[in-house]
């Protein structure tokens, strides 16, 4: 017996290399906020630890300093729904609920398990998904695993999702529409009272929102766009995630005790993967109760954003959609982006290209991520360095 031929998987990565898009999991150390890479130290402007909870030494003593030697188990062993369950697990549900005033709150082991399973067991085939076109790709994922028809509308155009709706309303037992409350790529924010107010004209309207982005870093008590609004209540599945501003691991939906029963029995990513470790739910529950002590990190994530926004939409040419902590350079061509991006690694700033297919082509850009233990100094030299690396670039010479 002769090997497998695997020579089309090694043609397909030769090709990927060819257009410089060949993917690798890089070689770094963490070093607090900053990022160590080839022997340089650089600001970690790439991670998404908005409130600069990940790195903070005094939480994590003060967490383990509960536990002392006995710290709950590092392995839930099973699904939830066979012996994986444990008393934190129930005491994270109830806590979320109770914050979000709502009936109830699901954990699940992350994002992405959220989005491939929820979607796929509300869905049936007198459903209609309609999404917002830059939704996501574990929302993707979702959509296509589910056993429904599926419509895109044009990214925060409500216009054409109203049109969409009105079009099709009638024909489906229900329609579920999906977006994110915070964009990652342009860190622009949807409208959702426009999307509430929309659902109460209709009477088959879902509100599916993932506010992966958003929670812990808006709202009073940091429970996302979605309090800051007020549309808590209506929408009818809330997710959010612990692997970002929330520095752990998971994700929540939080709806009514109904479909939290639904979802029990037929989403199969819950239903057929392990659950997560208990410590990892102990240290998720000691940050969420913190939630809303830390709004003095909101505040400077805040203003060191709109400064940053500021800075970068004075240079000439430059567009800025942002409305948030993640500001995107839109340079639009690939070559500029990754040598402007090296040039600011070179500077002790680690920010990365982002290019096409991840973002339209043509809009190739350097994204920046903040994070609230950032200083205004560090915000103010990089607006500096990039006022000073943009002046060079060669379309400004033109
Ligand atoms: C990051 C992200 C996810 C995935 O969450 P994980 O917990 O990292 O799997 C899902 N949805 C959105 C919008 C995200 O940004």
């Amino acid at each position: 017996m002769s090997n497998p031929d695997f020579s089309d998987f090694a043609r397909s990565l030769a090709q990927l290399e060819h257009k410089g898009r060949l993917r690798s999991i890089p070689i770094l150390q963490h070093r607090g906020g900053h990022i160590e890479k080839d022997g340089r130290i650089m600001l970690n402007m790439s991670s998404n630890d908005y409130l600069g909870l990940a790195a903070d030494q005094q939480l994590r003593d003060e967490f383990l300093a509960i536990y002392d030697r006995n710290p709950p188990p590092f392995t839930s062993s099973s699904s939830r729904l066979l012996t994986g369950t444990f008393p934190h697990y129930q005491a994270l549900e109830e806590l979320i609920a109770t914050r979000f005033q709502r009936q109830s709150c699901l954990l699940f082991n992350s994002g992405y398990h959220a989005n491939i399973g929820i979607l796929p067991a509300l869905a049936d085939k007198q459903t209609l998904i309609v999404a917002d076109k830059l939704v996501h790709a574990s929302i993707i994922d979702g959509i296509r695993l589910s056993a429904c028809d599926f419509l895109r509308y044009r990214h925060n155009d409500y216009e054409h999702l109203q049109q969409l709706i009105e079009k099709h309303h009638q024909a489906f037992k229900r329609i579920i529409v999906v977006t994110e409350s915070l964009f990652s790529m342009d860190g622009d924010i949807c409208d959702l009272p426009r999307l509430t107010a929309l659902k109460r004209r209709y009477g088959n309207i879902m509100l599916y929102v993932d506010e992966a982005h958003a929670i812990g870093a808006y709202g009073e008590t940091g429970l996302g766009l979605a309090q800051q609004l007020g549309c808590i209540e209506e929408i009818d599945i809330l997710v959010g995630t612990f692997g970002k501003a929330l520095a752990s691991m998971g994700a929540y939906a939080v709806c009514d005790r109904l479909l939290r029963d639904y979802l029990i029995n037929f989403m199969r990513p819950l239903i057929y993967s392990t659950a997560l470790p208990p410590f990892n739910i102990a240290w998720t529950y000691f940050l969420f109760e913190r939630l809303p002590q830390f709004s003095r990190r909101r505040h400077h994530l805040h203003e060191l954003s709109a400064y940053l926004r500021k800075g970068l939409s004075t240079l000439p040419g430059c567009t800025m959609p942002s409305r948030s902590y993640i500001v995107p350079y839109i340079l639009g061509d690939d070559p500029l982006t990754l040598q402007t991006a090296a040039q600011l690694q070179q500077q002790g700033y680690y920010c990365l290209p982002i290019r096409p297919p991840t973002v339209p082509q043509g809009t190739s850009r350097i994204r920046f991520s903040l994070s609230a233990d950032m200083s205004f100094a560090e915000t103010e030299k990089l607006v500096r360095i990039l006022h000073e690396t943009h002046s060079s670039l060669p379309h400004n010479n033109d």
